[in-house]
């Protein structure tokens, strides 16, 4: 009889699992942007053509356009989409902070950003070059040993840089745009970026011009959080970027921001 009872009770707990405590598993990102009806987007607004605003302040460029498909394939409505303005210096910890989903900003994927982030598929591959003054003689980057130069905060640039280019004075901005300006003013000899992010100051200011030559490549992702959480969505956004390449339409994307 007490053998009988004790087989029950062990049958009982196995049944209703009271025999371990069960962790409720953590809602995974992709889930829970889809019980939330919107995705948030952190997205910058310095980087023309992938992220500025137009004569009416609204957020426009490839980045924003690239969220908007986003937002299609997960929730059905391009228009589910909030963005976050954020900098180049800011925007990780946006991220990490759960303020943001993800960030589609003209980020490179580098070994460094691989250590804390995870990143989709890169759907660009960018270069760094210099702006600087159109009267400059200058042909390469080993031209502005000894000379001054412009990077954003947080950005590759100031690494690039400085492993190419050993005896070279940083100046540091937050923005394209202050950087911009800066160099406008006279406070430094150049500035280092992406040749795609100086190129639309090049083609409006014809005092300044880009030098021609890439020293270094930028392949452009969509970073995430690095948890076991985003791995759903990581497969979503990679699968979507993929069927963008493999049908033609990144190119068109590309071709209609005037990007290269
Ligand atoms: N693509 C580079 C980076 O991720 C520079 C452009 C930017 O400021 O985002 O740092």
């Amino acid at each position: 009889m007490k053998k009988l009872f004790l087989a029950l009770l062990f049958i009982s707990l196995l049944l209703c699992g009271c025999g371990k405590k069960e962790q409720p598993k953590p809602q995974d990102d992709l889930s829970k942007i889809i019980e939330r009806g919107k995705i948030i987007v952190g997205v910058r607004d310095d980087t023309m053509p992938f992220g500025y605003r137009d004569k009416n302040g609204n957020l426009t460029g490839f980045d924003i356009e690239l969220s908007k498909i986003i937002a299609k394939n997960i929730l059905g409505d391009e228009n589910k989409v909030n963005f976050v303005p954020v900098t180049a210096s800011n925007r990780i910890s946006k991220l990490l902070s759960g303020e943001v989903d993800i960030l589609v900003a003209t980020m490179t994927i580098t070994e460094q950003r691989e250590q804390i982030l995870n990143f989709s598929i890169p759907y660009y591959i960018a270069g760094q070059t210099i702006l600087t003054k159109s009267s400059s003689k200058a042909t390469g980057l080993m031209d502005f040993e000894n000379k001054k130069l412009i990077v954003v905060f947080g950005s590759t640039s100031e690494r690039n840089l400085r492993t190419n280019v050993p005896n070279v004075e940083v100046l540091g901005f937050k923005t394209y745009k202050e950087a911009y300006n800066a160099l406008k003013a006279g406070k430094a000899d150049g500035i280092v970026a992406d040749d795609t992010i100086l190129l639309s100051y090049a083609l409006s200011d014809k005092s300044v011009k880009l030098l021609p030559k890439r020293f270094s490549q930028e392949p452009y992702a969509v970073a995430f959080r690095k948890e076991a959480e985003s791995s759903e969505l990581i497969n979503r956004v990679d699968y979507i970027i993929d069927s963008l390449q493999s049908s033609g339409q990144i190119n068109k994307l590309l071709e209609k921001w005037g990007i290269q």
